[in-house]
């Protein structure tokens, strides 16, 4: 079959479309909400709810579809306008991957619903983290006991990207993964949906951070809360000597979101990389420093070099991104590939956004450009849906074929 890295008519348009409204109306919002840490983008979310989420008029241009591939065509984008907006998006996000992939038709009707309503806005969450849980999840302490009809959740979660929001708008939820079995390890972790309100789930604060500052992260904590049984995604099955085994659903179930959002968050880095070395050639051209591809080897200057480089690490990002987000879309199993496309783009969104200050020099560090925000934005792409350590550390166990204690 012959390779072909053409869009689809209809991926082509999304893309025009969510580029103008990066454009027009996040780059405007930029400064303002990442100076205002905490502050709460009312007009951007309003617009989005209103007529961003509908995508562009006249979609069904007959011929394939791209599928998922065109979701991290909209992150990209997006990510080109405002990575922390991006974040502050109502929707389901990761916590409805979670249900999505977890949940059973009943689950994703229940808690996917309020999302695609003519309600207020609703906002979805993971939450993972712990203070002593982070990239080992197996270490995870918040507790789910069964009680009746009901689990009861008791621990706190940290660094929840939407945790004010999901669990504080009416309609909107949280997926909380908790043990039910501390002794079974990875086999008795299982997800919840925490619908936003639940008594016995609060808001413990939110966190200031380096970059993507208008994002909402929060922390979040478990006090006897209590759920309906009908709320644990996935088997309740405890498998106590298998742990981690291809039997073992519950975690492997939950693990699997990463395989969808991994690709969106290397298109998300991809995007944030892109702004920079876009607006970096766009300096350079109106100073009169064009960059001149055709130009002899040896007569190129050490700019000209960097910015080539710059280019070709963030095509081989985005490509690896699309290669990871087209097998999620066949169906094929894609964790490899999502792992080495987040890996790569987190690192070439890094180094991108620091050559690109270096090149504007004392205008790339002012605050009066955004340059320096997208070095600050960059990093977090190297951090959250597993470090560029543990994506790296997966990649070699597939390769390899070692289990997870075989490679740690
Ligand atoms: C802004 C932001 C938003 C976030 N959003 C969410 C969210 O929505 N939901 C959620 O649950 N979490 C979220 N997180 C948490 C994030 O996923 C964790 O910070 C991340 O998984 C790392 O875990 P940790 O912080 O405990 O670091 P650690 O696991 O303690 O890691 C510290 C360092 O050690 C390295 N390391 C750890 N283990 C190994 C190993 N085996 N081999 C080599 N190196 C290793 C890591 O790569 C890292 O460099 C968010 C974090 C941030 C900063």
């Amino acid at each position: 079959m012959p390779i072909s890295f053409d869009l689809a008519p209809n991926s082509q348009k999304a893309r025009d479309y969510f580029h103008e409204m990066a454009r027009s109306q996040m780059r405007p919002l930029s400064r303002r909400y990442d100076d205002e840490e905490h502050g709460f983008p009312t007009e951007w979310v309003d617009y989005y709810w209103r007529e961003g989420r509908e995508g562009p008029p006249d979609m069904d241009i007959p011929g394939p579809s791209d599928g998922f591939v065109q979701v991290c065509i909209q992150a990209e984008e997006l990510c080109w306008g405002d990575a922390a907006l991006y974040l502050r998006i109502p929707s389901p996000a990761l916590g409805g991957s979670a249900v999505a992939s977890a949940g059973t038709q009943e689950q994703r009707e229940r808690f996917l619903t309020p999302f695609r309503g003519e309600g207020a806005p609703v906002w979805g969450a993971m939450a993972i983290t712990e203070p002593g849980a982070g990239s080992d999840t197996a270490a995870i302490q918040t507790s789910a006991e069964l009680d009746g009809d009901e689990y009861v959740l008791n621990g706190t979660k940290i660094f929840c990207t939407s945790g004010e929001a999901a669990s504080q708008h009416e309609g909107g939820f949280v997926v909380v993964w908790a043990t039910v079995d501390r002794s079974a390890g990875r086999g008795g972790i299982k997800a919840f949906v925490v619908p936003a309100g639940t008594p016995g789930m609060r808001l413990g604060g939110l966190e200031k951070k380096l970059g993507i500052r208008a994002s909402d992260t929060a922390t979040l904590v478990f006090e006897n809360c209590r759920v309906p049984r009908a709320n644990l995604l996935g088997s309740a099955e405890v498998k106590k000597k298998k742990a981690g085994s291809p039997g073992d659903k519950g975690f492997k179930g939950a693990m699997a979101t990463f395989d969808a959002s991994r690709p969106i968050v290397a298109a998300m880095a991809v995007g944030v990389g892109r702004a920079a070395l876009d607006f970096t050639l766009e300096m350079l051209e109106a100073e009169g420093v064009p960059l001149r591809y055709d130009a002899p080897l040896q007569t190129q200057s050490a700019v000209e070099r960097d910015l080539i480089e710059m280019q070709a690490e963030l095509q081989a990002a985005r490509l690896l991104t699309w290669r990871a987000a087209a097998m999620m879309n066949r169906g094929r199993p894609n964790s490899l590939e999502a792992s080495i496309a987040k890996a790569k783009a987190g690192l070439v969104v890094t180094r991108i956004t620091q050559k690109a200050v270096e090149i504007l020099g004392p205008a790339g560090y002012s605050k009066k450009l955004l340059v320096e925000k997208w070095m600050r934005d960059a990093k977090i792409s190297d951090i959250y849906e597993g470090t560029q350590q543990i994506n790296q550390l997966i990649v070699a166990r597939r390769i390899l074929e070692y289990s997870s204690s075989m490679l740690r």
